[in-house]
């Protein structure tokens, strides 16, 4: 309710509450999200998406509800959404994108659209389906109505696809703690255009950097007092928002990079768009060797040399190159065949992806033992299979498993390892409560992540960073890139770049 009173208050005079100008004006809205890691060998397939359409989409969105309080109708069609993979298969897209072009035409008029995605979407057949949606839509609806779009800072918007937006924003925090805020920041600039009948203009600086979100924390130096600035760039006469997009380095596409992008209000206010944006690029690239790691990092064996340091203290590991956050497989068996080689005790690995093992698990119950083959199925580029013996210590309750977030907690001779029927990460205390655990009690926690989550990072006494091999791998230069551009920092180290001179994509 906050949240929704705040985005009220946020809206010009006359815009609230029915009053003409806005009232009997007409949205749609619709949206495909997806991080789509080009490395992997895993697709992202119709199934792995939640879906949502019509009513669904309104009841669970706070800006809808706003729309309504000033009169604008809004007319839903898709919103679908999976967790970050490989890439999309082109029948799954393009099932959610017919169904959309149809809901548009089917709409009859309309004064805007907004587009819920995420911008690092990427479909087999397709070199940008993104670019290619848009302009599907735009074809539909015409020049005349705004189209606007919230996005995942970690996003790769090409030129292509942004020619077709009137306004955009992005995330303004990584990890994410603002997802809500920005899409209402992005429906609230689409109603204020439409209330004051303006046409605003999109700048754009494309800065020739790809950097894992491990190294663009923005609530960590130097990335923090650059994002600090967003608020006052936005609020310049004349402009009405910044973005600053660390982009999605785990695609090997031309439109991986860095970006900045402003709003102005209309095309008179360019040029203080583009002045705006090359401050806020060129801060950027003068300040890309500082984009570092913010834990102290190493291989998996140097992390548990470090972790036995800490004696009483519980230590969380990202076993960082198998992050599902940021579309890997999640079931590498490197970490889980150290330990285990190692005769480590007292360990959690949470978890292992692998539907197959935990399939054989159900059917067995608490207390047995069961020996099978765990993990490196999907991964297999990086891992292997590891044959164990192991004793089950906790199955999911089966309505969990058909909700896809089934667990079960096997002992391998001391390390306790969480089998996940479904591709996800333990990034909040409530996945640990749900299997009965407590992180706290063991000396170890490993997680397939990145970066710890804000719940996680919160509860961690001390966090280590394993870079280990794998579809996110953080190490960049050593990455198999074939399509990105270049030159690229830091592919390319004797590159010289500056905001000024640089086009506009
Ligand atoms: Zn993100």
């Amino acid at each position: 309710m906050a949240k929704f009173l705040l985005f009220l208050l946020l809206l010009p005079a006359g815009v609230m509450a029915g009053h003409p100008p806005l009232a009997g004006k007409r949205i749609l809205t619709l949206g495909i999200r997806n991080e789509s890691n080009t490395f992997s060998t895993a697709p992202t397939r119709e199934s792995d998406f939640t879906v949502q359409r019509g009513p669904e989409v309104l009841a669970a969105a706070s800006w809808a509800a706003a729309c309504k309080a000033a009169g604008v109708e809004v007319i839903s069609t898709v919103h679908a959404y999976a967790w970050p993979g490989g890439v999309v298969e082109k029948k799954a897209f393009e099932k959610f994108r017919d169904e959309i072009l149809a809901g548009i035409r089917k709409a009859g008029p309309l004064d805007g659209v907004y587009m819920e995605m995420h911008g690092a979407l990427h479909v087999e057949g397709y070199d940008d389906a993104q670019a290619s949606l848009v302009s599907d839509i735009r074809q539909l609806v015409g020049t005349q109505t705004l189209i606007a779009g919230s996005f995942d800072l970690h996003g790769n918007l090409s030129p292509a696809f942004v020619q077709h937006l009137n306004l955009l924003s992005g995330y303004r925090t990584a990890p994410h703690r603002d997802v809500e805020e920005t899409r209402q920041r992005a429906v609230n600039m689409l109603l204020t255009a439409l209330a004051k009948g303006l046409r605003p203009h999109i700048e754009c600086i494309t800065i020739p950097i790809l950097v894992p979100g491990e190294k663009s924390i923005t609530d960590v130096l130097p990335l923090k007092a650059i994002y600090e600035q967003i608020p006052a760039v936005s609020s310049r006469p004349g402009l009405m928002d910044a973005s600053i997009f660390a982009g999605y380095c785990w695609a090997d596409l031309p439109r991986s990079a860095m970006r900045v992008f402003v709003v102005a209000e209309s095309d008179e206010y360019k040029e203080q768009a583009r002045k705006a944006a090359e401050e806020l690029a060129q801060q950027i690239w003068d300040k890309r060797q500082e984009l570092q790691l913010s834990v102290p990092s190493g291989s998996f064996a140097a992390m548990l040399q470090e972790a036995a340091k800490h004696k009483g203290k519980t230590v969380f590991i990202s076993d960082s190159g198998d992050n599902t956050t940021a579309g890997a497989p999640g079931d590498n068996t490197h970490v889980l065949a150290t330990l285990l080689e190692k005769k480590t005790k007292k360990v959690l690995v949470a978890g292992l992806v692998d539907p197959e093992a935990f399939a054989q698990c159900s059917q067995q119950k608490v207390n047995e033992t069961i020996r099978l083959s765990l993990g490196g199925k999907t991964d297999y580029t990086f891992s292997r299979p590891v044959t164990i013996t192991g004793k089950i210590l906790y199955k999911s309750a089966p309505e969990t498993i058909d909700n896809k977030r089934g667990a079960i907690l096997l002992d391998i001779d001391g390390v306790s390892t969480v089998i996940l029927n479904n591709r996800r990460s333990f990034t909040e205390t409530r996945d640990f409560r749900e299997i009965g655990v407590d992180p706290l009690q063991y000396d170890i926690v490993v997680v397939k992540l990145g970066y710890l989550f804000p719940q996680l990072r919160a509860i961690a006494p001390v966090q280590l960073m394993a870079l280990t091999a794998g579809f996110c791998n953080l190490d960049i230069p050593t990455l198999p890139y074939k399509r990105v551009a270049r030159p690229s920092y830091p592919l390319d180290l004797d590159m010289s770049w500056s905001a000024i001179h640089s086009t506009n994509y």
